[in-house]
Formats: C-alpha cells, structure tokens, sequence
C-alpha cells in the first residue's frame, strides 16, 4: 500500500486539493525525491500560469527605518540618532519616485519599520512637523506623492489596524505583511521574535484577515531559515490558505529565505541550503494549488534561479533597477535582462507586473480612486514599456 507521501504527491499531480493531512504528509517525502516534488509543483504551476513568469520593476522606498520591534536578524531597523537612521522626507520620495518612473519602474514599495510612533518621542514630532497624527498617516502622504509621480504603491508597513488599512486602502494596488510563521515558539526568549511584539502570529493572522475584509488584494508569505520546523511552514502555509479560502484576497504568496547578516545575533545561524529552499518551495506550490502565485526573491538564492522555477513560483517579485533592497543590502537584485535570458534558457518568458495582479483589477478588489492610474500602467506593462533601464546611481541611496 502506498505510503500518505505518496498518495499526497499522486493526488497533487491528478490537480486534486491537498488536505491538511496530505500537506503534513509531505513532510516525510524523502530529500532524495526532491525532483518528484519539483516536477509535480511545475505541472501544477504550468497548468494555471502557462510558460510565463512575472516580476514588478519597482523602487524600494524605506519610509523609515525606526522600528519598535528587534528582530534579531534584522539590519533595517535603527532607532533615533543611530547611524543609517533615516525616513524619507516627502521631497524624498518625489524625488526617487521620479527617477524610479524615468528607469520604467511601476510600483512603489513603502516598506518600513513597525510602530517607530509609539516608541519615539522624535518620531511623534516628526509626525506633528508634517501635519499628520501617525505613522500610517504619513505613510499615505508618501502614497499620494509616488501616485503623483505615475507609480503604484504598495505597503508593507508592518501591522495595521483595520482603519489604518481602510485609509491607505485608495492610495495603494495592493498591500502585504509577511505572516512569516505561525508558530508562537518563535517569540519565546532566546528566539528571533522575543523583542518583537508585532511579530505576534495570532496579531499578524488578524490583520490578514482584515485586509480580507476590506477586500484588500494582499501579498502574504512565510520567512523561513529563522528556527522554525519543517511542519511549522506547512502550518504557516496553511493558515495562509485557509484565509485565502474564506477572502479570495491573498494575490500571491513568498517563500523567503533567511539571510545571515553580520552584526546581528543571527549572524552564525545556518543560512536554509538550496535544496531545502526548493523542497519549501515545491510543497508551498503543492499546498496552495496551481492558481496561486508564488514568488521566491531572485536577490536571496543567486545560484538556485534555474531551480526554483523547476519547484513551482510563477513570480520574481519586485525587481528593481534603481533601489536597493534595504532588507537583505548585501544581496544585489539580478539585472532583469539576466533574468530573462534565464526564464528563456527553462522555456519561459518573462513578463513586467503591475503590484496588483490583473485577477484583482475588480469593483470588488480596487478603490475606483486607485482604477485611471492601474489601466494606465497595465497598458504600459502590457506594451512592455515597463522594460526597466539599468540607473547609473543604482543603490547610492541615503
Ligand atoms: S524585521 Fe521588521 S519588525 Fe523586525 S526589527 Fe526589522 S524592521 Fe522591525
């Protein structure tokens, strides 16, 4: 009789939905038949998305980069007066949206720390100086002026409230917080999350759901490599598709490999190998079914491109020829010309995106405030005008 691996992987490549139990019984597909998962997870991906992988030429905009929250294998966040601390004056993301719109950028990624307003007297100031009464206020400033300069935003700005999602809701394509895990282990002492109370999953879990709600297209994912389990992803992964049942809201979903970063105290933890970054990536396509769109950073697995599209994503995520990634600094995004000539070399294209994928260009998903400027940079993406130059400044940020 065949064992539930089996059965599991059999029914994923008859396109039958996994159960929890099937998701869980993945965990004991041997490492030596990671090319079986590999090749049923690219049938899966063949058969809903065809022989086209998709990325978004974007800015990364570091709103700020105080963070309430310390990750211990964080390098973004700074507090007050440290050295690199920095937020964006309004004058500053007019400036870099620009020159992100000139190089054929698309989205404008407000990336930031987690609550600096509560923890900052400075930041509070800052805030009051602006004329605004919190971060995510500010945050829609920053929104209004990178959709004055013809791009499309995208928050990440950590957890929000579900009023604070509602009023960025008209300024932005799309929005995202990484669930990362939902295991609550994670936050105990000793472990990455303890100083992090924003990195509470059930807090995290809620506010997804709320975007849910409010018929928010969201971009969702899971951080793996930072002392979580085997059976703690797939738990992640199904908490994401659950929600994504309920909703319909989650637009794509990232598998996000952690990256060891000197001066951190992660900085000797071993960084996930290859081979579990595909095996991850084959079981995420698994779990989450051909539909879903699943994206690994090109920047955080240079030597695994080829094999991460034979383990399932359809999508690169944001690239961006203009911007560092301020998260992951030493890890360079490829150029997108390099990027296509390997999709070519694996028999795919490779297409520009907009930040919200054109299943959700909807009444329901979309603020008709948000629907003249997403026509008219679908057109743009669509006539591969998008086609993103090289900037000769490229990452003399700050
Ligand atoms: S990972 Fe995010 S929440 Fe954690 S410390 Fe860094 S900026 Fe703050």
């Amino acid at each position: 009789m065949a064992n539930p691996a089996d059965i599991a992987l059999e029914k994923a490549a008859r396109f039958e939905s996994l159960s929890d139990d099937d998701a869980y019984a993945l965990l004991q597909v041997p490492s030596s038949d990671l090319a079986a998962l590999c090749e049923v997870a690219g049938k899966l991906r063949d058969a809903f998305h065809g022989r086209t992988l998709t990325y978004s030429p974007k800015v990364f905009l570091p709103v700020t980069n105080l963070c309430r929250d310390r990750c211990t294998y964080c390098t973004f966040r700074r507090d007050p007066g440290e050295a690199g601390e920095w937020t964006m004056t309004p004058d500053e993301i007019g400036d870099w949206s620009r020159r992100a719109r000139s190089v054929g950028c698309i989205e404008a990624l407000m990336c930031l720390g987690d609550k600096p307003e509560i923890a900052f007297r400075d930041f509070r100031s800052f805030l009051t100086g602006h004329g605004v009464a919190s971060t995510a206020e500010y945050v829609a400033l920053a929104c209004r002026v990178a959709l004055s300069e013809g791009l499309l935003p995208h928050t990440n700005a950590g957890l929000l409230s579900k009023r604070d999602m509602a009023m960025l809701r008209p300024l932005n394509a799309s929005m995202g917080l990484m669930l990362e895990n939902v295991s609550p282990r994670l936050r105990d002492r000793g472990m990455p999350h303890h100083h992090a109370p924003d990195k509470d999953p059930a807090r995290r879990l809620k506010m997804i759901r709320e975007a849910g709600q409010l018929h928010i297209p969201f971009t969702s994912g899971i951080l793996v490599g930072i002392g979580e389990n085997e059976a703690e992803r797939i738990a992640s992964l199904l908490a994401l598709r659950r929600l994504h049942a309920r909703h319909g809201h989650i637009q794509e979903v990232i598998v996000q490999n952690f990256r060891a970063k000197r001066s951190t105290a992660m900085a000797d933890c071993a960084e996930l190998s290859d081979q579990e970054m595909l095996r991850t990536v084959a079981v995420a396509r698994l779990v989450l079914g051909s539909a879903m769109n699943l994206q690994a950073p090109p920047n955080l697995s240079p030597e695994a491109l080829p094999h991460l599209i034979r383990a399932g994503i359809n999508d690169w995520g944001g690239v961006s020829p203009l911007s560092i990634d301020y998260v992951n600094p030493e890890a360079a995004w490829p150029e997108v010309e390099r990027l296509r000539a390997l999709c070519t070399d694996e028999g795919y294209g490779l297409q520009a995106r907009l930040p919200i994928y054109d299943a959700f260009v909807t009444e329901q998903f979309v603020d008709s405030a948000m629907l003249p400027a997403i026509a008219t940079l679908r057109t743009r993406a669509a006539s591969g005008h998008a086609t993103v130059q090289q900037d000769p400044g490229k990452g003399a940020a700050q």
